[in-house]
C-alpha cells in the first residue's frame, strides 16, 4: 500500500486528496487532504466514493466499435484510422462543417483533453458545440452586447456584499467570480469578516440560509427583479455616478427602460415583498462599497434569460464593483500570468453579429461555438452543411439536450458518432465507435482551467500519473488521440498559440508544458513543489491604467431595449398558476451533491439516497392537490409528459416545482423510473418558446400540471 497526493477532477472544487494505492495498482481510497492550502481536507462523497466507479460495472477499459448494432472490442490505432477515413469522406463529400466537435464539463476533468480537443475542432474546421451553450449561453450574449472589465471584478474575499441570483455554489461548486475550492468555508469566512449576502432563487437553497436577505422570486422573472433593483439604484443616485460618466454609454436609455419596474410591479410581478427589494438595493449599492453579482443556470435556463444576465450584470456596472487603476491584483498568475490588465472597459464586440449563423433557425454562433440547442436539427435536417459526423468528449447529449426523443432520433441518423468517454452512458450506447480514456488518477494534470475560470488566490496544483491502467486494458490518452487524428487528416494542432511538433507522439506533460507556456511560475517548479496543492508567494501585480482602447459598457442597447419590451408584453408568471390552471405550476431544475450533471448517478452514495429524482413540491400545494408525500403522479407540460414521485419540500416557493435534471435512461426506459429516475427532457420543447438570438430552450419556470398516476 502506498500514498500520494493528488486532487479530485469531478467538479471544479479540485479538492487536494490523498489516494491510497494497493499493490496491485488500485486505488482504494480517498480522503481529503488536510495539508491542503486551498480546500484543507475537503472532498464531498461524489470524490471519495470515486474507486467505486474507478473499478465500477460502467467503467469501459478499451476501444469500441459498432459492429451489427453491437459492440466489439477494437484496436486503438485501427480505430484511430478508421474514423479519420470517415472523417475525411466526410470533409470531401459536403465540407469540414458537416464535422461536429461536442464537449461537456466531463472534457474539463483533464486539460489536455480540454485545450486539445477544441484545437483538433479549429484545425479540421469543424462546427464546435458544447454544453455551455445549453444552459449559460446567456453569459456570453452579455459579454457581447455588454462589454467587460479587463482587470474583472472586484473580488469576493474583500466584499462586503454579495448578490447571488439562481446560483447555489455550495453545491453546484461553481459560481463565476466566487470561491470554488472548499466554497462552504470560504463562505463561512466571509460571513465571519461581515460579508452581506443577498440571494436571488425560488428556492431556500443551501446558499438563501446564509442569506442577508433572500428574495425567494418566482422563476422566469429575474429581469423585472434586476430591473427593479437598477431603477431603485438610480433612482436614490445610490450608483457610482463618476464611474458611469467614464466608462457607460445609455445610462440615460436605462434610466427611462427601468422606470416602470417600481417596487409595486417587482413585488407583485416576482411575488416578493416591496420593502424586501428595496432594502436588497439599498444594502447592495448605498450600504456596501465593494462586492458583486454572481448569476448561475437559475437565471440562464429559464425564460428572458439574455435580458436578465444582462440587467444583473449592469446592477454591478452603475455601481462600479470593478478592480481599479493601482489596486492589486488578488491572483497576479501562477499557470497563466499576461502583462498586468487595464482598468478599462473593453467595449461590446457583438461578434454574434458577423459570425456565419446555423442553418437551423438562424441561430447565432457564440464564442466560435453553434448552438447545442439545434444540433439535432443540424443532424437531422437535410440540405448542404447537414452535420453528418460528431466526436464527443466529456459528454452525455443524451442525458443533457431536451427533447430526449428527437436528440435520440438525430445521433441514430448519423454516419459517423464518435464517444471519449470512461464510462458507458446512454450515448456511448449510440456511438459507432467508443474511446475510453484514462480518467483521473491514471493522468498527470495541472490546475489550468480552475485558474483561467475562477481563482482568486495564486494557487496551483500538479498531479503526476498514480496508478496505470489494468495491463489487459487499452486507454487513450485524450491529447493523443487529437493529435493522431490531426496527423490522419494532415493537420497541426495549435495548442496555447503554439504548433505541436507532429512528427512524434507527444506524452502528457509535452502537452501540460506547452499549456503552462505563459506561466508566471516555471512549469518544472510547478511539478517539483506543487503536488499538494501550493499557493505561491508571487510578486504583486497591480491594475495598470486604461489605455487607448478603452471602450464603454453598453447598458442599454437597441436589442437589450427590444428584449425589455418583449419581456414586459410577456404574461407575468404570477397569473398563470393554481390548481386550477392548465399548467398551474413552474418546474424548476435542482442541483443536488450526488450527482452532477448526468454523472455519478450510480455512485453508492446517489444509488442509496438519490436513485431517482422526485418531484419536489411545497406541502400545501401538495395537499390542495389532494396528493400524499411519495405518491405517483404524471408531470405534464405542453410538450409532453413523464412519471414522477412527489416529495414534500417546505423551502420551495408555493407554485414553483423542482426536478433534478440529468436522470432518466434511453426512450423508452421511462416507465422504469424507479431505477432510472425520469428525465425532464419530454417536458422541454427544442423549437417552440426559445430565445430568439440563440435558439436557447425554455429549460425553467416550465408550465407543468400535476396529476396522480
Ligand atoms: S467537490 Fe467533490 S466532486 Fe468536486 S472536486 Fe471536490 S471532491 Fe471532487
Amino acid at each position: 500500500m502506498r500514498e500520494q497526493k493528488s486532487y479530485c477532477r469531478l467538479c471544479f472544487g479540485f479538492c487536494g486528496v490523498n489516494v491510497t494505492i494497493d499493490d496491485n495498482e488500485r486505488v482504494v481510497s480517498v480522503v481529503g487532504d488536510h495539508d491542503n492550502p486551498a480546500t484543507q481536507g475537503y472532498a464531498c462523497v461524489k470524490g471519495l466514493e470515486l474507486p467505486s466507479a474507478l473499478y465500477g460495472d460502467r467503467r469501459l477499459w478499451r476501444p469500441l466499435k459498432k459492429v451489427d448494432d453491437r459492440h466489439e472490442e477494437i484496436d486503438l490505432e485501427q480505430a484511430l484510422d478508421e474514423i479519420a477515413q470517415c472523417m475525411q469522406g466526410i470533409i470531401d463529400q459536403d465540407s469540414a462543417q458537416s464535422l461536429a466537435f461536442y464537449r461537456g464539463t466531463g472534457t474539463f476533468g483533464s486539460n489536455v483533453a480540454a485545450l486539445a480537443f477544441p484545437a483538433l475542432a479549429d484545425a479540421v474546421g469543424g462546427q464546435r458545440f458544447s454544453t455551455m451553450t445549453i444552459d449559460q449561453s446567456a453569459k456570453w450574449v452579455t459579454a457581447d452586447r455588454l462589454g467587460t472589465w479587463h482587470a474583472g471584478k472586484q473580488a469576493f474575499e474583500d466584499a462586503d456584499v454579495w448578490l447571488f441570483a439562481g446560483a447555489n455554489p455550495l453545491v453546484s461548486v461553481f459560481s463565476w467570480h466566487t470561491p470554488v475550492q472548499n466554497p462552504m468555508k470560504r463562505l463561512k469566512e466571509a460571513k465571519a469578516q461581515g460579508l452581506k449576502l443577498i440571494v436571488i432563487d425560488p428556492r431556500e437553497c443551501e446558499m438563501a440560509k446564509f442569506a442577508d436577505i433572500h428574495l425567494q422570486i418566482y422563476p422566469g422573472e429575474d429581469a423585472a427583479v434586476a430591473a427593479g433593483l437598477i431603477h431603485l439604484v438610480l433612482n436614490h443616485n445610490w450608483h457610482d455616478a463618476e464611474f458611469c460618466a467614464q466608462h457607460v454609454e445609455g445610462l440615460e436609455q436605462l434610466r427611462e427602460q427601468v422606470a416602470p419596474f417600481t417596487p409595486e410591479l417587482v413585488a407583485a410581478r416576482a411575488g416578493i415583498g416591496r420593502e424586501d427589494l428595496i432594502a436588497a438595493a439599498e444594502l447592495f449599492a448605498s450600504q456596501s462599497k465593494r462586492g458583486s453579482v454572481s448569476t448561475g443556470t437559475g437565471v440562464d435556463m429559464a425564460p428572458f434569460p439574455n435580458l436578465a444576465e444582462h440587467l444583473y450584470e449592469v446592477l454591478g456596472v452603475i455601481c462600479g464593483r470593478y478592480l481599479r487603476e493601482g489596486e492589486v491584483l488578488p491572483n497576479p498568475g501562477v499557470l497563466f500570468s499576461g502583462r498586468p490588465p487595464r482598468a478599462e472597459v473593453r467595449a461590446p464586440k457583438r461578434s454574434f453579429e458577423k459570425a456565419p449563423r446555423s442553418r437551423v433557425r438562424g441561430a447565432v454562433r457564440l464564442n466560435g461555438e453553434s448552438a447545442t440547442p439545434t444540433l439535432a436539427e443540424e443532424i437531422l435536417e437535410p440540405g448542404p452543411g447537414r452535420v453528418r459526423g460528431m466526436i464527443v468528449s466529456g459528454a452525455n447529449p443524451m442525458g443533457a439536450i431536451p427533447d430526449s426523443d428527437q436528440v435520440f432520433k438525430a445521433l441514430n441518423a448519423l454516419d459517423l458518432l464518435v464517444v471519449i468517454d470512461p464510462f458507458e452512458t446512454e450515448t456511448t450506447r449510440l456511438a459507432d465507435y467508443v474511446l475510453p480514456p484514462k480518467f483521473m488518477y491514471e493522468h498527470a494534470d495541472i490546475t489550468f482551467g480552475l485558474e483561467m475560470s475562477n481563482l482568486s488566490v495564486p494557487y496551483a496544483q500538479y498531479t503526476p500519473t498514480l496508478v496505470d491502467p489494468p495491463a489487459q486494458s487499452q486507454l487513450c490518452d485524450e491529447g493523443y488521440v487529437m493529435w493522431a487524428l490531426a496527423k490522419r487528416l494532415g493537420r497541426g494542432l495549435n495548442i496555447m498559440g503554439q504548433s505541436m511538433a507532429m512528427d512524434a507522439p507527444p506524452s502528457d506533460d509535452d502537452f501540460l508544458s506547452l499549456i503552462a507556456s505563459r506561466s508566471g511560475v516555471s512549469f518544472d517548479e510547478i511539478k517539483q513543489t506543487a503536488q499538494g496543492g501550493k499557493v505561491f508567494d508571487l510578486p504583486p501585480k497591480h491594475v495598470a491604467p486604461a489605455g487607448e482602447k478603452a471602450g464603454r459598457f453598453a447598458v442599454m442597447p437597441e436589442d437589450v431595449a427590444d428584449d425589455m419590451q418583449r419581456y414586459r408584453s410577456a404574461e407575468p408568471i404570477a397569473t398563470t398558476l393554481g390548481v386550477n390552471s392548465e399548467f398551474g405550476f413552474r418546474l424548476i431544475p435542482r442541483r443536488i451533491r450526488e450527482v452532477s450533471n448526468t454523472s455519478c448517478r450510480d455512485f453508492p452514495s446517489a444509488q442509496k439516497r438519490a436513485a431517482y429524482n422526485p418531484l419536489c413540491i411545497h406541502p400545501e400545494d401538495l395537499s390542495e392537490l389532494g396528493l400524499v408525500d411519495r405518491q405517483s403522479v404524471t408531470v405534464s407540460s405542453d410538450n409532453g409528459c413523464i412519471n414522477a414521485i412527489v416529495k414534500a419540500d417546505s423551502t420551495l416557493k408555493r407554485g414553483v416545482v423542482s426536478m433534478t435534471h440529468g436522470y432518466g435512461g434511453m426512450p423508452g426506459q421511462a416507465s422504469d423510473y424507479l431505477k432510472h429516475g425520469s428525465s425532464v427532457s419530454p417536458l422541454i420543447s427544442l423549437s417552440r418558446d426559445c430565445e430568439p438570438l440563440q435558439a436557447m430552450p425554455r429549460m425553467s419556470a416550465i408550465p407543468v400540471r400535476i396529476d396522480p398516476t
